[in-house]
């Protein structure tokens, strides 16, 4: 198997690639281990491609920090447990941290949660009413424009889905294709492939060549692992 190389510098969210460290062996699997400085001055070793995937997106300061936001917001409108609360935050931190969304961001008016919730409360609880928690996102209606409410709306996966396909082009084996070429190719769902690449953030090969949804690895390995330094 082919492996890809990092170098020096290269960024995930939160930590900076320093260099590879010696693999370490479970029975099962032979994790590749590096070492990354985070944006907060510390360097932590962590699972490779856990962090390159962004299930590690930092050395735990960014979910201290969360925490703390949460504890702080949660005194003022206590909304902090609900999804819609999430929908904003994770709007902001792909704002934040996304070079995907960094260009078209967030609205400065939407970066203050009241007037998020006074924006899109309403029409959320209408869409989830009638499509369900779980299928009510939210949507821009045009891609090249960022997170505002003249460019947002609530959409169910599939309309999201729709709204892309012509922007979503995916390069792989050195194609640029849309999404129904790649699924045609792989006989993966559009769905799941979208879900994968855009929600999930998989690496596109890894996108395109697991035939089906496997739970991501635990993150238990990387406290354990990061505990020594
Ligand atoms: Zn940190």
């Amino acid at each position: 198997m082919r492996k890809i190389l990092y170098e020096s510098g290269q960024k995930f969210n939160r930590l900076t690639f320093i260099k590879e460290l010696k693999e370490v062996k479970t029975k099962k699997t032979a994790y590749r281990m590096a070492l990354w400085g985070c944006d907060c001055g510390k360097k932590v070793k962590l699972v490779l491609m856990n962090v390159v995937r962004g299930y590690t997106k930092s050395c735990g300061c960014f979910n201290r920090e969360l925490t703390i936001a949460r504890n702080k917001n949660s005194a003022i409108h206590g909304m902090t447990k609900t999804r819609f609360w999430k929908i904003w935050s994770g709007i902001i931190y792909r704002c934040d941290h996304d070079p995907k969304y960094i260009p078209r961001g967030v609205c400065e008016r939407w970066r203050i949660f009241l007037n998020f919730k006074s924006d899109m409360y309403d029409s959320y609880i209408k869409h989830y009413e009638k499509f369900g928690k779980k299928d009510t996102s939210i949507d821009r209606i045009d891609n090249s424009l960022g997170y505002s409410k003249e460019n947002c709306r609530w959409a169910t996966l599939k309309e999201q889905l729709n709204n892309r396909e012509i922007t979503f082009m995916i390069e792989f084996r050195g194609k640029r294709e849309n999404l129904e070429y790649w699924s045609k190719n792989t006989g993966i769902k559009k769905e799941l492939i979208f879900k994968r690449i855009w929600e999930q953030k998989w690496p596109i090969k890894r996108a395109l060549e697991t035939p089906s949804l496997r739970p991501a690895r635990p993150n238990i390995k990387i406290k354990l692992l990061s505990s020594n330094t």
